[in-house]
């Protein structure tokens, strides 16, 4: 069960006074009598509680219990106490039923990401929101205004009521950067902010696909490319039948016999070009042709030779020989005419031999996907420089380039670029010209002053996701002209493991690997290990082998997501799930091993 939020949910940006909570309540009766089955979520900053001093459910509570389910035939609740910290804006939503919910109203959570109707009064004299809210997907006011976003009068409860069921009963429930996704009705595609990890890959992997273009290269060179081409085999490997072992071969049908003349010897590269006649053995070599009818070899360690007379003999000492033993047929391997590969596989260690094997020396493969990169943010600085005060060195674009490297990618290092709002419009759209892919790190948190997501909004058709995961929260994708695009987050570690769960499936799509997947495995916790409901938690872990043969799994202890160590230690991440709060000692849990 994947614990993600289904249900499209709502919410009122206004200004304190505005009359939200008046509006909401003579709201809901309509939205209900439209049929809608309606949930609220409402933040109270103040240490509420509803529960009455001296009611027995209180008592108990406040005797010690953290949570306190109470019940009647009327309603149930569930108080549960939150001495540690405030429970996260996706752990309150999934703690709905969504199945038996249409629509999930949002008091409050200001700062939280998803679809909302501006509510504004003349009289406040308040300020607009819309312009600076992506999440503003309709207005209502008692001001004449003039905007793109849908209108409604203040006070025309029944329009308001009218637009949302519409909206919800459709499914279009599309806010302002909202593309074309048909998604049935959820939360996710009200608000395109966020997204779970399966979500967002399912949506890059969509969007990107095969690039077009191959080239001949030498084998040697061509590891990890992609085959372009099928690799037949012209020739027969191996090309006669031959001993698999030092020893002597003799006829099939002469394995029951005491002792055979020694004939000839024959090393590799050689052959014994007669037939052997009854009871005759030639000495041979591992690799060298067997004679025509020899095709049975005994090995040297079960003989033993003599003369007599001046002529040489061989005995098996009462051996058990089978006819036709420790031989190797010829085409055994690969047989002439034969596909060996077929277009679309990837080239390794083994296939860079099997295909030299052949007598093949160059083959056509997909050219090299090239990709492009810069950091971004003006504290960031090269490490040639000398530091300057305030500043970080640029990290990120060397764990890129190693990635990439390590992905068999052309880089296209376009350095670091100033948040400068023409520099960063130029570098964006030369890259998205000259490259197949775009990466860019740092600049797209919400709340970031950064000039990059300006430009990006303006230049291409981008969607800035939360995704619920950690490290690695914000991520930009989307397009530059036809050039699929990652932003990725600005601190080294979430870049790393954003860059794994969704750009590298990308790539993999791009360079024509089919229907590629992460090596996932299961090894036991041999700690707790922390997270949080609702969300992926991505813990750097180091895996090996226990005394009893087990896979094991440790974290590589501080987990924060510039603390880049943590992953130089690590050799893989260990993935757990949404619904899991916490993983207790000796559990299962899923680890995906780090490319060395
Ligand atoms: P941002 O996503 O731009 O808000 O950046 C988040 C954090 O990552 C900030 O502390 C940045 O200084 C840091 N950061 C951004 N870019 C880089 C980079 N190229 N190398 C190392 N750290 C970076
Ligand atoms: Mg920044």
């Amino acid at each position: 069960m994947k614990m993600i939020c289904n249900t499209p949910i709502l919410g009122f940006a206004a200004f304190s006074g505005t009359g939200k909570t008046t509006l909401l309540e003579q709201l809901i009766p309509l939205l209900t009598s439209a049929g809608l089955k309606l949930g609220v979520l409402k933040h109270a900053h103040h240490n509420f509680d509803i529960d009455q001093e001296g009611k027995d459910s209180y008592r108990l509570r406040k005797a010690g219990a953290t949570q306190m389910y109470i019940s009647s035939r009327y309603r149930n609740a569930m108080i549960t106490e939150t001495p540690d910290e405030e429970a996260t804006f996706e752990h309150l939503l999934m703690q709905f039923k969504h199945d038996e919910l249409d629509l999930i109203l949002i008091e409050g959570f200001k700062s939280q990401s998803f679809p909302k109707i501006e509510l504004r009064r003349e009289a406040l004299q308040n300020p607009w929101m819309h312009p600076n809210d992506e999440n503003i997907i309709a207005v209502a006011t008692d001001i004449a205004l003039d905007c793109s976003l849908p209108k409604f009068e203040i006070n025309d409860l029944d329009a308001i009521a009218e637009f949302i069921s519409t909206r919800v009963k459709s499914g279009d429930l599309a806010g302002k950067k909202q593309s074309e996704d048909s998604v049935a009705a959820c939360c996710d595609t009200l608000s395109p902010a966020f997204l779970s990890v399966e979500q967002g890959i399912e949506r890059i992997l969509d969007a990107v696909s095969e690039i077009e273009g191959e080239i001949r290269v030498e084998v040697d060179h061509a590891l990890k490319d992609i085959l372009a081409e099928d690799v037949v085999s012209n020739i027969n490997v191996p090309q006669h039948t031959n001993s698999a072992m030092d020893g002597f071969a003799i006829r099939d049908e002469d394995v029951s016999l005491e002792r055979f003349k020694l004939v000839a010897e024959v090393m590799a590269g050689q052959n014994y070009p007669h037939p052997l006649q009854l009871g005759e053995a030639v000495k041979i070599m591992t690799g060298a042709p067997v004679p025509s009818n020899g095709t049975t070899v005994v090995m040297r360690e079960q003989s033993d030779t003599f003369s007599e007379a001046g002529i040489d003999f061989v005995t098996f000492n009462g051996a058990t020989i089978k006819a036709g033993q420790n031989v190797r047929s010829a085409g055994e391997d690969l047989a002439k005419g034969q596909s060996v590969f077929e277009k679309g596989c990837k080239i390794g260690p083994a296939e860079m031999g099997m295909i030299a094997s052949l007598g093949i020396n160059q083959c056509l493969v997909k050219r090299k996907l090239k990709v492009a990169i810069f950091s971004t943010g003006d504290e960031v600085q090269h490490p040639s420089q000398s530091q300057k005060e305030n500043c970080i060195y640029d990290s990120n674009r060397y764990s890129l380039i190693g990635l990439l490297t390590q992905l068999n990618c052309e880089i296209l290092d376009l350095g670091i670029l100033e948040d400068d709002h023409h520099q960063i419009e130029k570098a964006v759209s030369e890259a998205a010209q000259n490259a197949d892919l775009v990466l860019t790190t740092g600049g797209v948190s919400v709340g970031d002053a950064d000039y990059i997501k300006d430009v990006l909004e303006q230049n291409g058709n981008i969607d800035f996701w939360r995704i619920n995961m950690r490290p690695g929260r914000p991520l930009a994708f989307g397009k530059i002209g036809e050039t699929p695009f990652f932003g990725l987050p600005g601190n080294p570690v979430a870049t790393m493991v954003s860059f794994i769960n969704f750009v590298e499936p990308a790539i993999r799509k791009m360079q024509g690997e089919e229907e590629w997947k992460p090596t996932k495995l299961r090894a036991l916790a041999s700690e707790s290990l922390r997270s949080r409901h609702g969300r992926t938690e991505f813990t750097r872990g180091v895996y090996s082998l226990n005394e009893q043969g087990q896979l094991v799994v440790r974290s590589t202890g501080k987990q924060g997501s510039g603390i880049l160590r943590s992953m130089s230690e690590a050799n893989c991440l260990i993935e757990i799930e949404p619904l899991y709060a916490k993983v207790e000692q000796g559990e299962l849990v899923t680890i995906i091993p780090l490319t060395v």
